[in-house]
């Protein structure tokens, strides 16, 4: 299949005044072209610093790749320059966050923030080309053209998340980070603005990775998952493999509520008993092993090696038997 993005043994930390924080702890995630990957896990899981992490936006003298290869395309961008990434941002991958205006200036108006994203990347477009491209994006994030001339304050915040799917898209990016990108809004709009990126997405054949508590959101717009636990990928299927399959790690069947069900109403993560590991001082073996009631001896001393079926990982003790350890008839997104 046709790689877009792979992440090889990622770990990132975060060093603060007297700790190390462990975020992100030998992650290995890949993206092929066109599709959406829903990334998965509680708050701390380490999600959002993947993100910012392909995007070498970890906050500076904080946050540090500590080893591990992120490969965009043939490029590997641990290594790339801050003035390389600047012309990737944006026009190769794009980002958007949960909450609208932190990515919207609110002195300038929203045609000109688009605008002004045009310019700095297509050094070759004309004044005219760039204000029909302003008027065809918000056309297609479902705008009229006069809403260019508002400031964001006068948008409402279905409004102001679609000016910000629209700066994102300009320049048409062969991958879209999407941090909880509906969160903030109501219900009805969240599915209104989630159909438009889909087709959006479809349409530009630009891949995603949507970041999400919400299995409603995982079951309608993805097309693989990835489920995080501490740092790391604990599980990652088809969306057929992550709903249907008989077996899972334990603590996805805690997340999801024991069984896995794509008819199910429930749309949030249902709460597990016990806290997440402190990351700064994780567990030996089995990061999940203090809140797992399958836990083993074996589990407290020995990390799992990811355990394949087809297009199904699960990374526990449990499987090594039913799974192939070696993984060589794992196929990604078949
Ligand atoms: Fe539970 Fe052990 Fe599997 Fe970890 S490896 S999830 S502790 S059974």
């Amino acid at each position: 299949y046709d790689k877009l993005l792979e992440i090889n043994n990622l770990h990132v930390n975060y060093k603060t005044a007297d700790d190390v924080v462990y975020a992100v702890n030998g992650l290995n995630l890949s993206v092929r072209k066109g599709e959406t990957l829903g990334l998965v896990g509680e708050t701390g899981s380490g999600k959002t610093t993947v993100a910012l992490s392909i995007l070498k936006l970890l906050p500076e003298k904080i946050g540090f790749i500590s080893n591990g290869r992120i490969w965009f395309e043939s490029v590997d961008i641990t290594k790339t320059s801050e003035k390389e990434m600047r012309r990737v941002r944006g026009e190769q991958i794009s980002m958007i966050f949960q909450d609208p205006m932190t990515s919207l200036n609110p002195t300038i108006r929203v045609g000109e923030q688009i605008a002004e994203n045009l310019l700095l990347h297509k050094k070759d477009m004309t004044k005219k080309q760039i204000s029909d491209r302003v008027d065809e994006i918000l056309r297609l994030v479902g705008l009229t053209k006069e809403k260019k001339n508002d400031f964001p304050h006068q948008l409402s915040g279905g409004m102001k998340q679609r000016v910000v799917i629209a700066l994102a898209l300009a320049c048409e990016p062969k991958l879209l980070l999407a941090d909880e990108p509906t969160t903030a809004l109501d219900v009805t709009i969240q599915a209104q603005v989630l159909s438009m990126m889909h087709k959006l997405k479809e349409k530009l054949d630009t891949s995603m990775i949507l970041i999400t508590h919400d299995l409603g959101v995982v079951a309608n717009n993805c097309d693989r998952v990835a489920i995080m636990y501490a740092g790391q990928i604990i599980e990652e299927g088809n969306i057929r493999d992550i709903f249907t399959a008989k077996h899972h790690h334990p603590y996805t069947l805690g997340l999801f509520g024991s069984i896995p069900d794509m008819s199910k109403k429930t749309r949030r993560l249902a709460p597990i008993d016990g806290m997440m590991p402190d990351p700064t001082n994780l567990p030996d073996g089995c990061h999940f092993w203090p809140r797992c009631t399958d836990r083993m001896d074996v589990c407290k001393m020995c990390e799992p090696n990811p355990c394949y079926k087809d297009t199904h990982m699960i990374k526990c003790h449990l499987y090594k038997d039913l799974y192939n350890e070696r993984g060589k008839d794992y196929i990604v997104g078949k």
